[in-house]
């Protein structure tokens, strides 16, 4: 880390050069991050300075070059385990999640008696001592991760890394956003037990960032627990009858990242005046799919409410997806409370409906309403959160 003494500000020392690199052109940014990583690899600080002043990286809030010294800054959380403290108790919190599955890769393979190419997931806390943190749920200190090792035939890497790279971009395509919206940023250094890696970023209000990393880790990680546990973490093949320890791709999602941006992509302020009466609303334009309220559903009036149809069509709904009922304020004012946090679909019940059983559905992002029997509106929403 190091900090700027004028606005007090503190940076990583990475983030900082990088994102000065993005600025330079392909070239020069690449000679940037060269430089950067072997001062890195020997723990050259002084180094990392004088590189920092050198390529006139400043502050972004003072705008000076006023800068401290480089220091240390531990990533991990350390706690004590057990009721006495000393060293060998000190334990750390998982920065990430995938240690578990590693770990567990034999139980699960020969319990669930899996054959390679499988891959076991799982969501889960991990924990980061992030020295600028503060940025909403984009950086956090205890964040959600969601992670996938795949196991795979040493030597079928390259073909299972391009999958799963189209296979993830195909899955926030499915989430209904745009192409534009998303890039690939291939990583140029990698990591030394890396073959390759990249990350999928997304554009947020403040620009592209990284969303998810996918990586091609080849055995280091089950070579690493076999070599320090002394414990096998081979499988045969019998396909080719080998035993081998098999290499991994990872796919490494943040779930609170992913909700930042299906909240970005919601968002919405539309202007909705007309004929000289001026009018907006707030929408969050979530895909029926994601929406934490699928339906919400209204008695016209107050009068209403001694009938039993709302409550019926409550019943009939909410074994299988979120409603929720409200009786209070003009129904224009309803329709926008639910707009602003992004219910897809709102049932009005009003007196035609004792005469036809029909009621108004309203559709929340093109505002359109249509009477439908009150008999179909579960089979209606069910279809959309498909
Ligand atoms: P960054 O470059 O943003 O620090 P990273 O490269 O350290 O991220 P990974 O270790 O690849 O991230 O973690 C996988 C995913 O976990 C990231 O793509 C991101 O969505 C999420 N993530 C990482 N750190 C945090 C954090 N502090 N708070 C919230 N989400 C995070």
């Amino acid at each position: 880390m190091i900090d700027n003494k004028d606005s007090k500000k503190r940076y990583r020392v990475d983030h900082l050069i990088e994102a000065h690199a993005e600025t330079l052109d392909k070239a020069a940014g690449e000679a940037l991050l060269a430089q950067m990583d072997e001062l890195l690899k020997n723990d050259d600080f002084n180094g990392l300075r004088d590189l920092i002043i050198a390529n006139n990286i400043k502050c972004s809030v003072s705008g000076t070059l006023n800068w401290t010294d480089v220091r240390q800054f531990n990533l991990m959380f350390s706690t004590q385990l057990g009721s006495v403290s000393d060293e060998s108790s000190e334990i750390y919190l998982r920065p990430e999640t995938a240690q578990g599955i590693f770990v567990n890769f034999l139980n699960v393979q020969k319990t669930g008696r899996m054959k390679i190419p499988f891959g076991i997931a799982q969501v889960g806390k991990a924990f980061r001592n992030e020295i600028v943190a503060r940025q909403f749920v984009f950086r956090m200190r205890e964040f959600e991760q969601m992670e996938m090792q795949f196991f795979i035939r040493p030597g079928t890497q390259k073909e299972w890394y391009e999958y799963w790279k189209e296979e993830r971009m195909k899955w926030h395509l499915g989430l209904g956003i745009s192409k534009e919206k998303y890039r690939f940023h291939d990583h140029v250094k990698l990591a030394f037990y890396a073959d390759a890696a990249c990350d999928i970023e997304y554009d947020f209000p403040i620009g592209f960032k990284e969303v998810e990393g996918i990586h091609s880790r080849t055995d280091h990680d089950l070579g690493r627990h076999q070599q320090f546990s002394g414990k096998k973490m081979q499988y045969f093949d019998p396909e080719i009858n080998q035993n081998y320890v098999p290499y991994v791709i990872e796919t490494s999602i943040g779930l609170d990242r992913t909700v930042l941006l299906v909240l970005s992509e919601a968002y919405k302020e539309e202007d909705l005046s007309k004929d000289g009466k001026e009018d907006s609303r707030v929408v969050l334009s979530f895909p029926p799919k994601l929406a934490p309220v699928k339906l919400a559903v209204f008695p016209l009036t107050k009068k209403m409410v001694c009938l039993n149809w709302p409550r019926e069509l409550m019943a009939d709904c909410k074994q299988d997806f979120y409603c929720f009922y409200e009786e209070k304020d003009a129904i224009g004012k309803r329709y926008r409370r639910r707009d602003a946090i992004g219910t897809p679909f709102c049932v009005t019940i009003d007196h035609q409906t004792k005469e036809d059983g029909t009621v108004t559905i309203r559709h929340r992002d093109s505002m359109e309403q249509e009477r439908i029997p009150m008999s179909s509106v579960r089979e209606l929403v069910r279809q959309a959160i498909r």
